[in-house]
Parts: structure tokens; sequence; C-alpha cells
């Protein structure tokens, strides 16, 4: 191996300067970088770096702002078009970490910035850094007990943590089932979207029989005299349960969109009527209502216990998607914006959003401990007949061992410690939307109940005309609006220092379709009223710049 090495040269990554006469790959060297870093310079290297990623991962990424003008996605592609495997080694390790902390760590998007409110990825604990490192250091397997032993055990214990955080059973049923072999309270998942696909499975297999794992859906229907299978969840539903109802065999268009009350939650109306007539016409199985705590787009509730009452007469298998809203739980103070969710018969949630774990991590619980028998799977080399297995009843094989991060952060918070960043990223959305409403140029669109809102720029000229217009009018003058926004919203994304997000929510004022609204999500306790002002002032001075002149339809 290379003996002299300039740590400092980073060179564009093509073929020419790749080739290293000095890097080999023989058994030597893989014994030298196996176990550990190859030298002294290296150990140095990575030893700087990874102190600094653990420990100031802060203002690391603060001196490293992420996505702006700087350099075009074009011109980033085009650095990344080699697609040979070079047979020799082409850099030492030293120069690898180099690279990265150079040259992509400043490309890639500085998700932790206090200015960063569009997504609902955000700023973490610092410890959750050294929590994953130490996951990966372990590199267990949570598939079964054979690669993983006190893990498993630990990831039935959060699992029942959680269970009753949600379900508040009592100490009877939790001693009965936290280390059951042959119950289960729920699973870790990669996401929300496997969380949902794990709950709609179950709810699918509930309803069809087991018959439908082997024999599939066409038989599965008929043998139960059926000819077509539904779910149903409102407009704000999110799009993975309809990527479930295509790996499930109910076919996309049969998860069906409802209709929304004005404050963006289920229509309870509409949906009662929508049951009675799919279950009046005899060749509908309703496999599952879904409720959701915390859309997506707008952080709104279900009405979650009026959607358990009709459920739960019809023998309605009724599914929480609590994958952004869930750890409300965890706050004494909102905790009751979720009430009914104990009655779900499953529950989705992200360990990746509200709980602050790093990506990704995700959970499926279910009030049942019964439940999961309905998708278990068994092998004869992992995850045998009898076995405690996490693997049995999973979606997933292989899995590291995310309850390990979860259970740490649960300790080093307590409750107490999440309540206090939900509670700000509540109480900073309200205080943000009543600053929204109170300036001349935004619109709230949607008023945030959790921690989301909607917004849009709506100049007082635009405004004063959408009162008086006819409907083809607020047509022409919403068209101006949907530019202006996303005018907007692109340019101080490029501008590089604060981000929000838009997207489409309808019925806005004056129109009856989708209209382009701002999205922000708040999250990082960092964020703060002053923060958002800034960000709101410099979206004002943006607008200014937008050219199209404003329709004058009057
Ligand atoms: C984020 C989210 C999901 C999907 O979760 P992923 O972790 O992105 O797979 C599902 N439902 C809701 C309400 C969400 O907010």
């Amino acid at each position: 191996m290379a003996v002299t090495h300039n740590s400092k040269e980073v060179g564009q990554m093509n073929s020419n300067d790749r080739k290293n006469p000095n890097l080999i790959a023989d058994w030597k060297t893989l014994e030298r970088i196996f176990i550990r870093p190859e030298d002294e310079a290296c150990r140095k290297t990575l030893v700087k770096y990874m102190e600094q990623i653990l420990f100031g991962l802060h203002d690391f990424l603060n001196s490293n702002v992420g996505v702006t003008q700087e350099i075009s996605l074009l011109e980033l592609t085009n650095l990344y078009r080699d697609t040979l495997i070079s047979p020799d080694p082409e850099k030492k390790l030293e120069s690898v970490i180099s690279d990265i902390i150079h040259k992509i760590a400043p490309r890639a998007v500085n998700v932790a910035s206090p200015y960063f409110v569009g997504h609902m990825t955000a700023a973490i604990p610092f410890f959750m850094v050294h929590l994953k490192t130490i996951v990966a250091a372990l590199n267990q397997n949570v598939i079964k007990l054979e690669t993983s032993k006190v893990l498993s055990v630990i990831e039935k214990q959060v699992l029942a943590k959680i269970h009753r955080l949600i379900y508040r059973r009592d100490e009877t049923f939790y001693q009965t089932h936290v280390q059951s072999v042959d119950t289960s309270l729920g699973a870790f998942t990669t996401g929300g979207t496997t969380a949902n696909l794990m709950a709609m499975w179950v709810a699918r297999n509930h309803f069809l029989g087991a018959g439908v794992e082997q024999q599939g859906m066409a038989a599965a229907m008929q043998a139960k005299g059926v000819e077509r299978a539904v779910i149903l969840v409102s407009r704000r539903g999110h799009y993975s349960l309809k990527k479930a109802g295509g790996i499930l065999g109910i076919g996309n268009s049969n998860v069906l969109a409802m209709d929304v009350d004005q404050h963006q939650r289920m229509d309870m109306k509409k949906l009662e009527i929508a049951i009675q007539n799919l279950q009046n016409d005899g060749k509908t199985a309703v496999l599952a209502v879904v409720g959701i705590a915390g859309a997506t787009e707008t952080g709104t509730v279900d009405p979650l216990g009026q959607m358990a009452d009709l459920c739960l007469g019809r023998g309605i298998h009724f599914h929480v998607d609590a994958a952004w809203g869930g750890p409300v739980l965890l706050s004494e103070r909102y905790a009751p914006l979720l009430k009914g969710i104990e009655r779900a018969d499953s529950v989705s949630m992200d360990g990746h959003k509200q709980f602050y774990m790093p990506m990704t991590s995700g959970m499926v619980y279910f009030r049942d401990p019964g439940a999961m028998d309905q998708i278990a799977y068994y092998s004869n080399y992992v995850n045998r007949e009898g076995s405690v297995d996490l693997g049995i009843k999973s979606l997933e094989g292989s899995r590291e061992a995310n309850a390990l991060i979860l259970d740490s952060s649960l300790k080093i918070m307590g409750s107490r410690g999440y309540a206090l960043m939900i509670d700000h990223g509540i109480e900073t959305a309200k205080a943000f939307a009543a600053e929204i409403q109170q300036r001349d140029m935004f619109e709230v669109v949607t008023a945030p109940e959790l921690n989301i809102l909607t917004y849009r720029m709506v100049p007082p000229e635009v405004g004063r005309q959408l009162e008086h217009a006819d409907a083809t009018e607020q047509e022409i003058l919403n068209d101006y609006l949907d530019e202006l926004n996303i005018y907007i919203q692109r340019t101080q994304r490029e501008a590089g220092k604060s981000f929000v997000s838009r997207t489409r929510i309808g019925p806005v004022f004056g129109s009856e379709g989708a209209r382009v609204v701002l999205r922000s999500v708040i999250m990082n306790p960092m964020t703060t009223g002053a923060v958002l002002r800034e960000i709101l002032d410099e979206q004002e001075r943006i607008g200014q710049g937008f050219c199209d002149p404003i329709p004058q339809i009057l």
C-alpha cells in the first residue's frame, strides 16, 4: 500500500486519475484493513472526522449547508457516471473518508437546520448517531435468536412499552405477553410504508381466512362469495396504502379515498353511507377502514373514536396510521387529540419521525396478541416452529436491532423529554399560523392540529379580487397564485438557507380543485418563532421578484 499519501488531494472521481499503482488488492493488505485502520495516518484521519461527527454533528452540518444552486443536479450527475468497478483499490480508507467529508457531505441536504421545516425528516438528537453506530458495530440480526439473543428480548420489551402507551392494558396482560413465545404485540419494520402493509396484510388474511395466503385472492374471494375487496381511507391518506392495495392483490383502485370535512378530517356521514352501500351490495368485502393520526400533508387527526364505533359494530378491521402522530401519545397535554386510537385493531408508527430515530425504522402494533398469527412463516434453517424468532411474523427477513435505539432513547429522554419536543412543535406551529394570518401577504390554508400546517401567499390585490370573482375568474386568479407559490418555494429552496415544501390541497378559498400550498412541519426543537418569521420575510422578498402580472378581472 502507499506509504506516502496526500490526504488533501481530493481529485474528481474519474477513471483517469483513479489508477493508483501503489494500491493493490492482496491478502496482506486485506488483513491489514479488515480489522483496524491500516496505518497511523489513516487512524488519525478517521478519529478526527468521527469525533467531529459524533460530538459536533450540529456544527459540522451547519457549516455544510445543503441544496443550493452552488452545483446543479446536472453537473452533479455528470460527476457520477463511471460504472466500472476497479479491480485494485482506488484509494485508501483515509482518502475515501476525506472525500465523503469534503465532497459528499457538503452536497447532501442539511436536514438538521432549524430553517429546514418542509419535511418529516429533520434534526435528530446527537446521541442517536452513537446508538446507530453501536447497533452497526454489534451487527445483530433480529430475524432470529441465534443471531441476536438479548436484542430479540429487548425488542419484545420495547414493543410492549409502546403497545402499553397505545392500548393501556393492565399489568397482567403485559406480564403475559411481553416475553411470550406464542404471541406478539407488534413488530419493527423498515418504516411506515411496511408497517401499513403489514397491518393490511393481517387485515386481509383475517377477513378472507388463511386460504388467501396459500391459494391467492381469486380462490379466497370465491370461497367467501365476494367479488371485490376494499380498504377505505380519507383523501388525506398516505400513498403507502395504495401500494399495500397493489401488493396484496386488492388492487390500488380499491383503496377508496373518502371525502374529508372542512377540517381535512374523515367525513363521518359519507364514510357511514359508503360502508353501508358497500356492505349492502353483498359482493364487496370491506377489509379495513384506516384512520389517520397526523396526516402527512396537513397533520390532521381523523375522528378516531367515531371511526372505531363504526367499524366495531360491523366487524371491520380498524387501522390507525399514526406513522407521524403516534408519539404525541407521550405528551400528557396533547395525547387526548388521539383519543380512540386505543380501540384500533392495528396501529402503525414511524421511529424515524417523531421518535427522532435515525433513518429508517417503523413499527406496527396489534390490539390482539394473536393477530400476527395470520402472517406466520416458518423455515427449517431459521424461524423453526415453536421458536421465539422474531422473523416468523415479520414482513422483512434480516433486520437490524433498531429496538435498542428506541429503548435507549426512551431511557435517555423519558416520556417527558419527548413531550417537550412534541409540545414545542405543536405550539410553535400554532404561533406560526397566527403570524401568517396576521400578515397581509399570506393566508393559512390548513390550520395546525398537530405540528404541520399549510399556507399560501395571496397578495392583497388578488385576495380582494377573489372575493368578488365568479367561478371562472377565481380559476384564473388561483392559477396565478399557484405559479406565485411554486416560484416562492423553488426560489427559497435554491437560495439554500430555508426550506418549506409544497403540495396541492383542495378546496382552498375560491377554488373547487386542489391548489398549490406551502407546507411546513415543525419538529426541530431549535426551530423558533424568530426562525419562522425570517422564513416568511424571505418569502415576501422573493414574492416581490415574481414577474407575472396580477390578472385584472374586474
Ligand atoms: C411518513 C408516513 C407514512 C410512510 O412512512 P415511511 O416511513 O416514509 O415509509 C405513512 N403514513 C403517514 C401518515 C406518514 O406520515
